[in-house]
């Protein structure tokens, strides 16, 4: 197995030394290559200066991606899965909150056929009010509307196939979504109580507002793993329940006049209900509309970087052609890096 450890980093130097001590305890008994990727994410308090001290003595192992500002945990880790090569990649806070030593039996468990391992923080050592409580709701809500039941997206500490997680890219706070994204692929996800412990040295960056990304996040997760492919069932759904609903009104407004055809208060002009049916109706319409333009854009989406629409776990081939030969539209974040062929 070829493994790579990936690793955000932000202000984080007095950790850093006792974190690479970790690892090592954790997986130099392994018969596994390793590597760990450290993405400095715009440090200003000497965690450069430390990783690239640690580089020197950890030469064959370690590589340091340094970004030129703060770009945010997630597309620090974006970042790292780029700049790793391993087949397995784990994900790992720098903050020493997360224990390395939990890392062998994750690759137990990839080991035994699964795509991604979620370390789940089972006995969390962050302030409740402001951390553990909303993201114990946050947990619920994403397991809930993704219908990937996990226990704790939050976790950095988690293991993945590299097939899974290369296909797409992170985008806000979603490096917490990619379980889910990996579920819509096909991967077989298993959980994992982990080891956390409270932070000793540096800064936790984030508090409450981070909540309200996540929610915002999970909209367009949802959207994305529902109807990317087409969009016009959501906006065009949306688009014909509004227009019906604009009809009935219309309907109801019309009987009711032919119903008392003397009374002048009945007259459809005098019913705010005739300005509601029209505002359904021309909202329904333009919706339907918004839903065109959106399988314009997702053509494009897909096209553009010839994403198919599909995944593929593996092709079997028939004996009489040549094998390995690659289809012309497979792109490699949609097969396994090789595809594997059975006769
Ligand atoms: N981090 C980062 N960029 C940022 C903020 C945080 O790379 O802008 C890293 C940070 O160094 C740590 C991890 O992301 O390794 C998680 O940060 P933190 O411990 O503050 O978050 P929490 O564990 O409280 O969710
Ligand atoms: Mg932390």
């Amino acid at each position: 197995m070829n493994l790579s450890i990936v690793v955000p980093v932000y202000n984080e130097a007095e950790n850093l030394p006792l974190l690479v001590d970790a690892i090592h305890a954790a997986l130099d008994d392994l018969p596994i290559t390793w590597e760990m990727v450290f993405v400095d994410d715009g440090s200003k308090d000497g965690s450069l200066e430390a990783l690239e001290e640690l580089a020197e003595k950890n030469l064959e192992r370690m590589r340091v991606v340094v970004l030129r500002r703060n770009f945010g945990q997630t597309t620090a880790i974006a970042a790292g899965i780029d700049h790793a090569q391993g087949e397995v990649i784990v994900l790992l806070d720098a903050d020493m909150q997360n224990d390395p030593a939990d890392i062998p039996a994750m690759l137990d468990k990839i080991d035994q056929g699964y795509d991604v391992v979620s370390g789940w923080r089972l006995d969390r050592k962050d302030t409740f009010l402001t951390r553990t409580l909303p993201s114990r709701i946050a947990n619920g809500l994403i397991s809930w509307v993704t219908g990937v039941h996990l226990h704790d997206y939050g976790c950095t500490l988690k293991a993945y196939r590299r097939e899974v997680i290369t296909g797409f890219r992170l985008y806000g706070e979603m490096h917490r979504f990619i379980p889910a994204y990996a579920n819509s692929v096909g991967a077989k996800i298993t959980e994992m109580p982990v080891h956390h412990h409270p932070r000793r040295y540096g800064k936790a960056k984030y508090g409450l507002e981070r909540t309200l990304k996540v929610i915002l996040d999970l909209l367009t997760v949802k959207y994305l793993m529902t109807f990317a492919n087409k969009p016009i069932y959501l906006f065009g759904g949306a688009g014909s329940i509004l227009i019906l609903g604009s009809m009935l009104t219309l309907i109801y407004l019309v009987v009711r006049r032919l119903i008392y055809p003397a009374d002048p208060e009945m007259h459809l002009i005098r019913s705010p209900l005739l300005l509601m049916a029209m505002m359904l109706f021309t909202m329904g319409f333009q919706s339907i509309l918004l839903g065109l333009i959106a399988e314009l854009l997702a053509r494009t989406y897909h096209e553009s970087q010839h994403k198919p629409t599909y995944t593929v776990r593996r092709v079997i081939h028939a004996a009489a052609f040549t094998p390995g030969v690659q289809p012309e539209y497979a792109h490699p974040s949609a097969t396994s890096p090789a595809p594997q062929i059975e006769r």
